[in-house]
């Protein structure tokens, strides 16, 4: 009889936690998991989904206001916040069930509990009262919302109350300047509830383009959302009905809501590493090597735990590969180059590769192609917003090392993109690309003039 209860438990069932569960099984393992709250994690119980759901209703506005240029009479709108989430809610409810499903089907044990590290072989269920011994242990724990230690921070929401709010507040404050700050500010203004946006940073979404930082910036101004870069959040009181918000720069602000969306941790807080002698990073970040190992040889990890690229996908691919490697008998690591990623802002960002600043730090000679114009749709429209085409090009071997959009439908766009810069696809490839016409993304593939910066421009 085997000394182990499992072969494989997975504690967390999140994306790369279900994920790894359900190949690993299916490799032959006997496998279990344990999910303290709710089966799909944070991307679909709290994150991704739920968000792009909000974001859909927000950009109604603009389809309403646009449909008069072409010809439409739009009747008085209501919004009804409420139906909203009821919706979304039930969605989500959907999506949990199917999870567990797979899970299920997959022959794969639940336990809904919070689970703790024993030893590098042993997990104790909290609620269950006992503890289970397994072959290989996986930590997919994913991350929650870090907030800043300043006085009244308990008056504030994260992006996990945002998801369960009772009415829209007559007015938010939101700080952070990372995509779920600037996704959150969108999504409240486009449902009508005026947004300031605190950033203690320079420029909003440090680590993309400039360009794409500096327009989107600007797009999101002329939609009445008041951004203030550098700074910050001193404190918050209750006042009336809302809140005082101290600032670093100018006079307290009266809002009535404020949410920190001010980045996230990964989630080993009491969670027994030291007992398993898996080492964490400073973050608090379990740190692994190429196959997700880490310092403990029967404990892994993937997803947002380990903090390398916080994304849905990355965590899936992590977790897949995981279980190849462990239980599959293939030798399987996860390319962290190239990761395609979106700010569901409004206009939207799409991005794949090195920013300009990256490429022109990496690279001797690098050639931009960019083009800002009016698509289609907003003429008739009567709205004045850009979108935004760049390519970030090697100089000698031509090589297109980045791929910008900001825009409508520029999630969608980057994905197609991602896969012509994997193959290592050349400028001249994309030109040799017939146009799709007529279509905004075209402009990808009919960029033929280098962007030469303005003999007074710094840089
Ligand atoms: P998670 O999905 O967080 O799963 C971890 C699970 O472990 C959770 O269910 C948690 O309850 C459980 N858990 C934690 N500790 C224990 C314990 N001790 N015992 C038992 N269970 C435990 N990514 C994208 O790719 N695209 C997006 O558009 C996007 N939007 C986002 C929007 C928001 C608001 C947020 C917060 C995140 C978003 N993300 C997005 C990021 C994405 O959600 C994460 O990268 C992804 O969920 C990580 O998966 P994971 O498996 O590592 O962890």
């Amino acid at each position: 009889m085997s000394q182990y209860d499992f072969d494989l438990f997975v504690i967390g069932g999140g994306s790369g936690g279900v994920r790894a569960a359900r190949i690993a099984a299916g490799h032959g393992a006997k496998v279990a998991i344990a999910e303290e709250f709710r089966l799909g994690g944070t991307c679909v119980i709290r994150g991704c989904v739920p968000k792009k759901l909000l974001v859909y209703a927000s950009r109604f506005r603009d389809d309403f206001e646009d449909a008069r240029g072409f010809g439409w009479s739009v009747g008085e709108t209501k919004f009804d916040w409420p139906a909203l989430i009821a919706a979304k809610d039930k969605e989500i409810g959907r999506l949990e069930g199917v999870y567990r499903g797979l899970l299920e089907k997959s022959g794969v044990r639940i336990f809904e509990t919070r689970a703790n590290l024993m030893s590098r072989h042993e997990v104790m269920l909290d609620t269950e009262g006992y503890h289970v011994r397994a072959k290989t242990i996986l930590i997919a724990t994913g991350g929650r919302p870090a907030v800043p230690d300043i006085p009244g921070v308990k008056l504030a929401i994260t992006s996990n109350e945002a998801f369960h709010l009772e009415a829209l507040p007559p007015s938010i404050t939101i700080a952070g300047g990372g995509y779920i700050a600037v996704e959150f500010a969108c999504i409240f203004a486009g449902l009508g509830v005026p947004v300031t946006l605190l950033y203690r940073g320079e420029q909003i979404l440090r680590g993309f383009d400039t360009d794409l930082r500096d327009g989107l910036a600007e797009a999101m101004k002329k939609r009445g959302i008041d951004i203030r870069t550098r700074t910050d959040v001193t404190g918050i009181a209750e006042k009336g009905t809302g809140f005082a918000v101290g600032l670093t720069r100018g006079d307290p602000l009266d809002t009535g809501l404020v949410m920190f969306a001010t980045g996230r941790a990964p989630n080993t807080e009491n969670l027994g590493l030291e007992n398993a002698d898996v080492t964490a990073g400073k973050a608090g970040e379990i740190i692994v090597d190429a196959f997700s190992k880490s310092s403990a040889d029967s404990v892994y990890a993937v997803g947002d735990v380990t903090n390398r690229v916080n994304l849905t996908p990355v965590a899936i691919r992590e977790g897949h590969a995981f279980a190849d490697t462990v239980f599959g008998g293939k030798s399987a690591q996860v390319d962290h180059a190239l990761i395609p990623s979106a700010v569901f802002s409004t206009p939207e960002i799409g991005t794949v590769g090195l920013s300009e600043e990256a490429a022109r730090a990496a690279h001797a000679s690098v050639d931009i192609y960019k083009t800002r114009f009016r698509p289609m749709r907003n003429i008739l429209a009567g709205r004045d917003e850009r979108m935004l085409m760049k390519l970030v090009v090697e100089g000698g071997s031509g090589k297109v090392l980045g791929c910008h959009v900001l825009g409508p439908d520029a999630a969608e766009i980057v994905q197609m993109a991602a896969i012509a810069l994997r193959m290592g696809a050349t400028k001249a490839d994309f030109d040799a690309t017939m146009a799709l016409h007529p279509s905004a993304s075209e402009e990808l593939v009919t960029m033929r003039e280098k962007w030469v910066p303005a003999p007074n421009a710094a840089g």
